[in-house]
């Protein structure tokens, strides 16, 4: 029964080499409990699917508007507008648009349907040692999907990954770090009203489940987003490696600097995302962090 458990996914990235160990399979899980303002995947804020549009493409033809037999489309000034509340995601318009401006984004899929396209790179998990990554958006949130996903890896021997933000109930949490080999888990902000002005939320249910993943015996990698103006001040990384200094669990921390990639993307949501302004951090501050970083943890890597 667990194989036909069903979660909603917007993504299966194939090959990725950045979300842990050797060559994997990052399965993005849709729906996020945190809106951190430069969020380089916008589209997986919402748990449940959704349409996406590039303005940037479209060539205001019309031919979506005719497509529509629900009348959720208008052409205002060329350029077609979509009425979310007619919408009921048929994709119908996705299928006729000649420019590919639109896209639905999310869709619904089992364990079963999952592991058939994780376990086809079989072969070059084993020869890299890499496995499957559980991304998202937060794969927390739908522990039922997750669980079942990592029993059925464990079963046919895959390495798992859990890329995360740890803002979920404790309980969930220690349910995965039994099934689970490694955790990605983000620290955004070690202040808890900075973290909640910037990612909606504050970080102190976050922090106390870190400590409980590393309690557990799990490996941790934890992945700061350098974000400028935010959180790349030297008392922010000095705190981050302190507290990760005290984890057993860390051996390494990846440092990620911000890129604009997901201004461009909230731009293809219906919703409005107020996406934040900020520039990338230049390579020598970087490198300044990552020696910062280095005092409280032997392995720190820029870019994951
Ligand atoms: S997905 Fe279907 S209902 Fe929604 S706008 Fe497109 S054609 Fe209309
Ligand atoms: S079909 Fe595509 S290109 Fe044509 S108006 Fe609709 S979204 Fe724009």
């Amino acid at each position: 029964m667990e194989l036909e458990t069903k979660g909603l996914v917007f993504d299966i990235k194939k090959y990725a080499i950045h979300d842990g160990p050797g060559i994997r399979t990052t399965v993005f899980f849709k729906g996020c409990p945190l809106q951190c303002l430069w969020c380089h995947n916008p589209e997986s804020w919402k748990s449940r699917a959704e349409l996406g549009f590039r303005k940037s493409r479209c060539t205001g033809c019309g031919q979506c508007v005719e497509a529509c037999s629900h009348e959720a489309i208008s052409l205002i000034e060329s350029r077609p507008v979509t009425d979310a509340e007619k919408c009921v995601l048929c994709g119908r318009c996705v299928d006729v648009c000649p420019a590919g401006a639109r896209q639905i984004i999310g869709r619904e899929t089992t364990v079963s349907e999952v592991m058939v396209e994780v376990e086809r790179d079989v072969i070059f998990y084993d020869q890299s040692g890499g496995g499957v990554t559980f991304s998202g958006g937060e794969p927390l949130m739908q522990p039922d999907f997750l669980l079942a996903l990592l029993k059925q890896c464990r079963t046919v021997n895959i390495h798992t990954a859990v890329d995360t933000s740890c803002y979920a109930e404790p309980e969930i949490v220690e349910l995965v770090a039994g099934r689970a080999d490694l955790f990605l888990c983000d620290i955004k902000h070690m202040d808890n009203e900075m973290h909640e002005r910037f990612t909606g939320v504050g970080n102190n249910l976050i922090l106390e489940n870190i400590r409980r993943i590393s309690q557990a015996d799990k490996k941790i990698v934890i992945r700061i987003p350098i974000i400028p103006g935010f959180n790349d001040d030297s008392e922010n990384i000095e705190a981050t490696g302190q507290f990760a200094a005290l984890l057993p669990g860390v051996g390494r921390i990846d440092i990620l600097p911000f890129n604009r990639g997901g201004a461009e993307k909230s731009a293809r949501l219906m919703g409005e995302i107020n996406s934040m302004r900020v520039e990338a951090p230049d390579e020598d501050k970087m490198s300044e962090i990552a020696e910062n970083l280095k005092k409280y943890v032997c392995e720190v890597n820029i870019g994951g």
